[in-house]
């Protein structure tokens, strides 16, 4: 198949007004991660949107408290499904999108649409609808071949692995692709595709002296901060560059008076790094900082939490391919970067090829405040990123979609 960008590019242009007013609804919605009632109306504007694409939706109740649904949007077809990754969430509670009159503002001069969610990631979300109506008017066979699926987290901005546990288990285990579509910056580089995400543990450190009064019985007492502090440079010297490994001490807290020796202190902080044996590795140095010290206090270390790297690799890479040609086909450039943050590919990279960054280009993701001055301004979607991101992603789409897929080798497509 060799699919003529310029009518891709006429379609997505066509549907372009239908996908932005879908995004104002989804927007017009507060969605507080705990905001259950807005999550569960997010989901359904979401639903009824995808029903004319031939979606059947199901809700899944979410392990994290007070939130709501998880939303399965799903269209059958031959093989494992072509996951479709996106969140109803965001990180702004009602109160706060009043305080800093937050809503839905369109500013053409400034080719923006500023509001809760423009970018992170109901934007994305309407990307996908795009990018979707794009694909079954100009290349049908490609999108009623494969099987679908659109599932949206209902809680992705507070970290856990329950989202990621439900979709593993309606793929059964496997996706021909993931592609997750969080927001990718354009830049003179070109359009920003995710190929890697570091993964992160999350440790304290608890040390326990012994109490005394610091003027007459200070040679009884075991001081707990002299304690911690001995061992903080050690978990600082983590940070690795060549490992691509960072250590953030993070908060740190000891003792009460000066007159008396602290007998309790404690630390926190949190490791990142890309390759999952890298952090393994500082796992254990962490866990080795567990037991007696030299002055007499116990140091007592424990991994708060713990999310796996994404390491990417030949099938993420394969995938890339697909985009680069699509974008090359559009006279467009894409480029693969590795990423810090944290987003669902790291929970659901196991299920097949995983590609990210494929939402529309924005900026200051969970910022709420605008000043006169103009030196803080809140999420914007760029709505110019909107149309060439859906037809690059319905290109590759359509040259997935358009191969057949059963009996091939795993990581092929
Ligand atoms: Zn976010």
């Amino acid at each position: 198949m060799n699919p003529d960008p310029a009518l891709f590019q006429a379609a997505a242009e066509g549907h372009l007004s239908a996908a932005l007013e879908l995004l104002r609804e989804l927007v017009a919605v507060n969605s507080f991660t705990t905001n259950a009632d807005g999550v569960d109306e997010v989901a359904r504007i979401t639903a009824a949107a995808f029903a004319p694409l031939g979606f059947h939706a199901d809700y899944v109740p979410c392990a994290y408290p007070g939130a709501g649904p998880h939303l399965f949007l799903s269209r059958p077809g031959e093989g494992d499904p072509i996951v479709l990754v996106t969140h109803s969430d965001t990180v702004f509670p009602p109160d706060e999108e009043e305080k800093n009159d937050f809503r839905w503002e369109a500013r053409p001069a400034e080719g923006r649409i500023y509001g809760p969610g423009t970018i992170d990631n109901k934007g994305g979300t309407a990307l996908i609808w795009l990018a979707l109506m794009t694909l079954r008017d100009v290349a049908p066979e490609a999108y009623a071949r494969p099987s679908w699926l659109v599932a949206v987290n209902a809680a992705e901005e507070v970290t856990g692995d329950d989202f990621g546990l439900v979709t593993t288990h309606r793929c059964h285990g496997k996706a021909r692709a993931v592609l997750v579509y969080e927001g990718g910056p354009i830049d003179a580089q070109g359009y920003h595709l995710v190929v890697s995400r570091k993964g992160r543990s999350t440790w304290r450190l608890e040390a326990e002296g012994r109490a005394a009064h610091a003027g007459s019985k200070h040679h009884e007492g075991i001081n707990a901060i002299d304690a911690l502090v001995g061992v903080l440079p050690g978990i600082a010297a983590l940070t690795d560059v060549a490992e691509d490994r960072t250590v953030n001490l993070g908060w740190i807290e000891g003792g009460t008076v000066v007159n008396r020796v602290p007998h309790e202190a404690a630390a926190e902080w949190e490791c990142r790094a890309t390759d999952p044996a890298s952090l393994e590795r500082a796992d254990a140095y962490f866990a080795s900082l567990s037991g007696p010290t030299a002055n007499g206090a116990t140091l007592i270390a424990s991994r708060a939490g713990h999310t796996s790297p994404w390491p990417g690799g030949d099938g993420t890479m394969a995938l890339f391919a697909k985009w680069e040609t699509a974008a090359n086909a559009m006279g467009l450039k894409a480029v693969a970067v590795p990423r810090g943050g944290l987003s669902d590919a790291n929970h659901l990279w196991r299920l097949g090829p995983t590609l990210d960054g494929l939402g529309p280009s924005g900026g200051n993701a969970h910022c709420s405040e605008r000043s006169e001055d103009g030196s803080k301004l809140p999420e914007y979607l760029e709505v110019a990123s909107m149309v060439p991101k859906a037809v690059m992603n319905a290109l590759a789409l359509a040259a997935i979609g358009s191969a057949p897929s059963r009996g091939q080798p795993a990581g092929d497509f």
